[in-house]
């Protein structure tokens, strides 16, 4: 056992473990000494000690250490059958609290590994059924050895995914005996992250850590990493964008200074300051690649007007594209009521409809929104200059770049209403210059948002009724989550129903996803139009409605929307000068749900819901995991913690500051993800 290994050392030549067990090792993925090292454990368990013998179920794990009083096959063989063992604590007083059941079906093989007499690890949630206490299918590992040194016991042990064929206690030994025995200078990475703490060391407290504690700081050592090399690819892709040689334009403004002056209000400092930033940036030869941000109402869309005229005003063309029908057609009827005035040609094309704001035209629109359809190309575009994207985290980076290419090294605008917090705008958008609308027009009303749980349908329809008296507008939101589209069209219309009774002489309008095209259009324009006065909605209205007069939304089983998604929701209320109400109802008694909606009645702030959302969820979920790259990451929780994001980003912008073709890092080098942006 004094042998020493390189970290990049194949297993297949070193004669550490057995043939068979190579095998084993390479089907998993696992070839190198590193390989193994790199597959960090998934949890721990101190086994110095143990979980007392659970009374109760309990919907946390515990880990238990005891003896098999009794193993034996149950149930009627075949599907049925089951393989059921007793572990008893091993005080050896044998009071029932100091059992435990545990089972394991469809797992015959479970038989010839466990029987009477074993000494056991166990791992898993008991239950209570018919008055005992069970764990079913819990983790577990016969402890053979017992005395000094031991790999298993005494000490805080490691416990890894499962590679087939080999069990996890081999897999540990294995790893102790790599992590122990490899060199330590063939761990050092080319760039070192913390100087003042040894990989090597890192590696060895990941694994066999000597308290709970050094887990974390050698959790945070290889998330740093992990974050050093994402930003090495953000600060990468950044400068090999700002190499492009794009198209300067914006230098013309007359369009901009007749929109300007034609806008019944002054823009806010923020829209200004934004606009100023936008200009700077089209200005320039290099490529603009812009993320705007700014909750709901905010004004972007009069930000990304001004954009639009600028590249208009240079002899170019705009695409914007927006993620749904409602939405496209909501910027649309925007730009057409700004724009027809200045005589812009604006177009409209989706996949069910296209219309061009003037049927006598000779020329080619200079302004084409739409949906995905843009993405076809249609022969439109002669110089497409600008790219307007709305709602970008709703499409791909490859729907983005065919937009993109559809044009000579456009300028690209990209529109979130969904607040992203600083931490993601510094690593997965990180190759955008941000700038933020963080004020809202004047003249808002307040909106008061509320948490009412079992809320009686007859004090809502009453509180309705009062506001709609005094000429205001209602939406009434369900989640709906029967599976089929049938059937939540079915129930939405029952809902309809229901409130067209309640609310009488009030016309109510329906809108849900079965509603397509002309028809949902109509609907929404009665809506605007003020001709129906409550709206009954599905999801559908979540973004790009602008319906100022409406106060109200009451929003059914809040709780089983994103907190985002009912940020958003209620981004349609608080548009006009009146006071606006929203209303979560709830039938839930959940903590995390009522937290949530809480979260929303104390803060208007999209950043601090954005933040919220990231820790009630995890990235994992806020994001999805098609984002790019993301999906890999091990440390992906790491996404909450600033700090270590930042300190990512200022180590990958000091590497290539000193080198800017990572001429001396060809590792680095190797790993970039190559860039999506078009190289010609
Ligand atoms: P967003 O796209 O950010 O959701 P919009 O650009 O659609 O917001 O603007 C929301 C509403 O506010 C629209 O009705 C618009 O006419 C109005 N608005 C935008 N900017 C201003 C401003 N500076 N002052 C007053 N009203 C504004
Ligand atoms: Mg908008």
């Amino acid at each position: 056992m004094s042998d020493t290994w390189a970290a990049n050392a194949v297993l297949a030549e070193l004669s550490v473990f057995s043939a068979k067990e190579v095998i084993s090792l390479a089907t998993g993925g696992v070839h190198t000494v590193l390989n193994l090292l790199d597959r960090f454990p998934k949890r721990y368990e101190d086994r110095r000690r143990f979980d007392a013998f659970p009374t109760q179920a309990s919907s946390v794990a515990v880990c238990l250490r005891g003896v098999v009083t009794d193993a034996a096959r149950k149930g009627f063989g075949g599907r049925s059958g089951f393989y059921e063992i007793v572990v008893q604590a091993d005080s050896g007083i044998s009071f029932s609290e100091n059992s435990i059941t545990c089972r394991w079906f469809n797992a015959p093989y479970i038989s010839k590994i466990i029987a009477a007499g074993h000494e056991i690890i166990l791992y898993g949630k008991p239950k209570e059924q018919s008055g005992k206490l069970i764990i079913d299918h819990p983790e577990f590992e016969i402890i053979k050895e017992t005395g000094e040194g031991s790999v298993h016991v005494e000490r805080i042990v490691p416990v890894y995914k499962n590679i087939s064929g080999i069990t996890q206690r081999r897999l540990r030994e294995m790893v102790f005996q790599l992590v122990n025995g490899v060199e330590k200078e063939s761990l050092k990475a080319s760039v070192d992250v913390d100087e003042s703490y040894p990989r090597a060391e890192a590696y060895h407290e990941i694994h066999f850590p000597s308290e709970m504690e050094q887990t974390s700081a050698a959790h945070r050592y290889f998330a740093l990493e992990e974050f050093f090399k994402l930003q090495l690819n953000v600060a990468w892709r950044r400068r090999q964008y700002e190499k492009q040689v794009g198209r300067a334009q914006g230098k013309k403004m007359y369009l901009l200074k007749e929109f300007y002056e034609s806008l019944p209000f002054d823009l806010t400092e923020a829209q200004k300051r934004s606009v100023r930033e936008i200009i700077g940036d089209m200005r320039k030869a290099s490529p603009m690649n812009r993320l705007l941000q700014g909750d709901v109402g905010s004004g972007k869309t009069f930000v990304a007007l001004c954009a639009a005229l600028l590249a208009v005003d240079s002899g170019a063309q705009v695409a914007l594209m927006a993620p749904t029908q409602i939405l496209a057609e909501q910027h649309y009827i925007t730009f057409r009521k700004w724009l027809d005035p200045l005589e812009v040609r604006v177009s409209l094309m989706t996949s069910e409809r296209s219309e061009d704001g003037c049927t006598e035209w000779s020329r080619k629109p200079q302004i084409v929104v739409g949906t995905h359809a843009l993405l076809y190309d249609h022969g439109v575009f002669d110089d497409l200059g600008l790219v307007i994207i709305d709602e970008q985290h709703k499409f791909g980076v490859e729907q983005r770049g065919k937009l993109i290419q559809q044009g000579v090294m456009p300028d690209v605008l990209v529109m979130t209403a969904t607040p992203i917090p600083r931490t993601l705008t510094l690593t997965i958008y990180g190759d955008l210059d941000v700038s933020v609308i963080d004020e809202m027009p004047k003249g808002r009303g307040k909106i008061i948002t509320a948490v009412r749980a079992n809320a009686k349908v007859s004090d809502v329809s009453k509180f309705i009724k009062q506001q709609l008296k005094e000429g205001r507008q209602a939406y009434i939101v369900y989640p709906l989550v029967e599976e089929s589209e049938n059937l939540k069209a079915q129930s939405a219309k029952k809902e309809y129903e229901g409130w067209q009774k309640r609310l009488k002489p009030n016309e109510v309008g329906l809108l849900h996803g079965k509603i397509k095209g002309d028809e949902k259009e109509a609907v929404m324009q009665a809506f605007r139009s003020g001709e129906t006065q409550a709206l009954v909605a599905t999801s559908v209205i979540e973004v790009g409605v602008d319906v100022p007069n409406a106060n109200i939304m009451v929003i059914y089983d809040a709780e089983r929307f994103g907190i985002s998604q009912l940020h958003q929701l209620r981004g349609r209320i608080g548009r006009g000068a009146h006071k606006s109400y929203c209303i979560l109802v709830t039938k839930s008694k959940q903590p995390e749900a009522l937290e949530k909606l809480n979260v929303l009645a104390e803060t208007g702030d999209g950043f601090k819901i954005a933040e919220a959302d990231l820790k009630l969820r995890g990235p994992g979920d806020v994001l999805g995991t098609q984002q790019s790259g993301l999906a890999e990451m091990k440390f992906l929780e790491y996404l909450a913690d600033v700090e270590l994001v930042r300190e990512a980003r200022r180590l990958a912008d000091e590497v290539l500051q000193s080198d800017p073709i990572l001429e001396n890092y060809p590792e680095l080098r190797a790993e970039l993800v190559e860039s999506e942006i078009p190289s010609s």
